[in-house]
């Protein structure tokens, strides 16, 4: 079955080649201009995939992004056309799965939208799993510090901490690679995956998040620790 991909753009142009580009490539493609029906499309459509603009008539995108997370797991690629957007994108309040900043290539366009799409069957698929197939319950511990890899939880001081999925995998991958130096593009690459274009400030962004929430303090990290000119390196 094709995948169904709702594009929410007002400027009329840009609209239309995004329909024309994702028709082309054989997704069933639905097109809104304002953040109002943008909701109510979802609703009734469960896209596989919600391409978002930020600034929109009705409602902004980000109104739409963060309601839209509380309803479905849809996977939101969301278009920005200014830099100071990014942190509130990527980051806690909103939590795209991915951004572009506009101006970008058609060929940008679409490699991300493949990526966001497999990613979402794979997710899928796990989901899918019968119960047999269920692992063992598996954690890492750090003194007060838990995740269990099976429910993917992460528990400080027994009480759960909130993290949205990319600040989970990123926690978890500094856990699996505790006191090595990682540089920024090897965190992009392998937590992100190869095909996410973005820059390395998307994992400065997620790691001052992540500080956030299991540093004691955060301006002083003693866990996920800077290392000058490099990256980061997770110390437990
Ligand atoms: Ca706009």
């Amino acid at each position: 079955m094709p995948e169904k991909i709702l594009v929410v753009e007002d400027e009329i142009a840009l609209q239309e080649t995004l329909a024309y580009n994702l028709k082309k490539e054989g997704y069933v493609v639905e097109v809104t201009g304002d953040g109002r029906s943008a909701l109510e499309i979802s609703r009734k459509l469960k896209p596989d995939l919600i391409v978002l603009d930020i600034m929109l008539p009705e409602m902004d995108g980000f109104e739409v992004a963060r309601t839209l997370r509380k309803e479905m797991s849809t996977a939101i690629l969301m278009l920005t056309a200014r830099d100071d957007e990014i942190d509130r994108v990527v980051g806690l309040e909103v939590g795209a799965d991915d951004y572009l900043t506009k101006p970008f290539s058609m060929r940008e366009l679409l490699a991300r939208v493949k990526a966001q799409l497999r990613r979402a069957r794979i997710l899928r698929e796990e989901m899918g799993k019968s119960p047999e197939s269920e692992p063992p319950h598996e954690t890492i511990s750090f003194d007060n510090l838990t995740i269990n890899l099976t429910r993917r939880e992460v528990t400080l001081n027994d009480k759960i901490v909130q993290l949205k999925p990319k600040e989970y995998e990123l926690l978890q991958f500094f856990a699996e690679h505790r006191r090595q130096m990682l540089t920024r593009e090897f965190i992009l690459e392998r937590v992100w995956g190869w095909d996410f274009i973005g820059d390395s400030r998307t994992v400065d962004v997620h790691v001052r998040w992540l500080r956030q929430k299991i540093e004691v303090n955060s301006s002083e990290p003693k866990r996920i620790v800077t290392v000058r000119g490099g990256g980061y390196r997770f110390e437990g």
